[in-house]
């Protein structure tokens, strides 16, 4: 990555991601580090997830950091969400060491705001921009900053989620849970808020292995097949799973039923949201969000797809509420990002208040189905848009993130993907038929 031609973007929108040793060398990762420690130029938060290149990196970036005379606190494996609480709590900066739920090869360098929340595009590119620049501080040897460590920032966090729900209420349910935390860095702290929740936990692939040996990151009902049997075989209220650096958190029923995660997502809005205000989503989560609002006096503003769009929006509307379909809660009143452990405790924190199991509360929402698919990159994307506006030319249409075409409530949603080359596909429906016909004959369509 340090050969690239000057002046090419490094961040992508979930930070600088690639394969250490390859992309992330540890020169790289050094001279990013300076960057970063420049650009900041004051104390600076480092944790990470528990991938097993974590130490080469962080040492790395630490080691930039420091020759620019910044000061680091080291706050050691944590969730993405607990890192982002810490560097609110304390207002400092913050980088983070992860790769989210790509597979084990992949780690991540990531920034964060003073407000918690990932740091925005401008600057980003000012990092950039000293790193081909070099514009680097260089501190004399008498000037070179010191690294601390704090272990503070679990207690912090998991104190920092007890605090918004109603704990008492809450153990007064007695929960029985069994948690898949998919040997990623909620391995400790989600298991030790059920347990201060009063909850019984079994915990599955609770161990940070770093090569997620047991599942694939990603939470999704195929890599959740022994968190759904373990439920379903009795006795748990819930299940619940996260991706590896547990920013994500999706829920199994008290059957064994997967809840998708825009499910979660409304039942949060349903019984949060307050008359008159706002909830910020992206084009992708479903019309049930509408629905509810319409309901409450309250109103949706859709945004691009990406989740720290969705913060800076909720901070620009003063919208409390916002998420993603992909299992993604974001609670401004406790901060503006994902947040795993957080959107645990508002689920437990509804069931409590309305005396109900999950299947219940769920039921009770508008129904709609999203079915989501891939297209390959080979597929042109410019084309698949000219073939879609022709088969469905009666359809109203939306070019806010790549195509979007609706017809009452069927939709259908085509954009690329920002990370890797496929076409992302969602369709919509209140008919789960419906929504599964208009994918298949789009893939059909996108065929060369
Ligand atoms: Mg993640």
């Amino acid at each position: 990555m340090s050969e690239d031609p000057k002046n090419k973007r490094l961040f992508g929108t979930n930070g600088i991601r690639g394969i250490p040793n390859e992309d992330l060398t540890p020169e790289f990762c050094m001279m990013i580090g300076k960057a970063i420690g420049t650009f900041f130029n004051g104390k600076i938060v480092i944790g990470s997830d528990n991938r097993l290149s974590g130490d080469m990196i962080i040492n790395a970036v630490n080691s930039g950091i420091l020759s620019t005379g910044s000061e680091t606190v080291m706050i050691g494996v944590l969730p993405t969400p607990a890192i982002q609480y810490y560097c609110k709590k304390h207002a400092l900066p913050g980088v983070m060491i992860t790769a989210s739920h790509n597979p084990p090869q992949f780690n991540g360098i990531k920034c964060i705001d003073s407000d918690g929340t990932e740091l925005e595009r401008t600057k980003e590119e000012k990092i950039e921009e000293i790193y081909y620049s070099k514009t680097f501080n260089v501190s004399t040897w008498n000037n070179i900053a010191r690294s601390f460590h704090d272990n503070s920032g679990f207690d912090l966090y998991v104190n920092g989620v007890m605090n918004m729900i109603n704990v008492t209420k809450i153990r007064e349910r007695r929960f029985r849970v069994a948690v898949d935390t998919g040997n990623g860095a909620a391995y400790l702290t989600t298991p030790e808020l059920l347990s201060r929740l009063g909850a019984t936990v079994v915990t599955l692939n609770a161990n940070p292995d770093g090569l997620f040996t047991s599942r694939e990151s990603e939470p999704k009902p195929a890599n959740l097949k022994y968190l759904i049997d373990l439920v379903r075989s009795g006795g748990f209220d819930f299940g619940i799973a996260h991706d590896g650096d547990a920013d994500r958190a999706v829920f199994i029923d008290s059957e064994g039923n997967f809840i998708d995660g825009d499910k979660t997502l409304t039942l949060f809005v349903k019984y949060y949201i307050k008359k008159g205000e706002k909830v910020v989503t992206p084009v992708s989560s479903s019309d049930a969000l509408e629905e509810v609002c319409k309901k409450e006096g309250a109103t949706v503003i859709r945004t691009k797809v990406g989740a720290p769009i969705v913060s800076r929006t909720m901070i620009q509307e003063k919208a409390r509420l916002g998420g993603e379909e992909n299992g993604g809660i974001i609670y401004g009143d406790h901060q503006y990002c994902r947040d795993g452990a957080m959107s645990l405790g508002i689920i437990m924190d509804i069931m409590a208040k309305e005396h109900k199991d999950l299947k219940t509360l769920i039921d009770t929402l508008p129904q709609f189905y999203i079915t989501r698919k891939t297209i390959p990159a080979k597929s042109d994307f410019s084309s698949l848009v000219e073939r879609l506006k022709n088969e469905y030319a009666e359809w109203e249409i939306s070019l806010m993130d790549g195509i979007k075409l609706r017809n009452g409530h069927d939709w259908i949603l085509a954009r690329p993907s920002g990370t890797e080359p496929i076409i992302r596909l969602f369709t919509h429906s209140s008919d789960l038929k419906r929504s599964e016909k208009l994918s298949h004959d789009v893939e059909n369509l996108a065929k060369p």
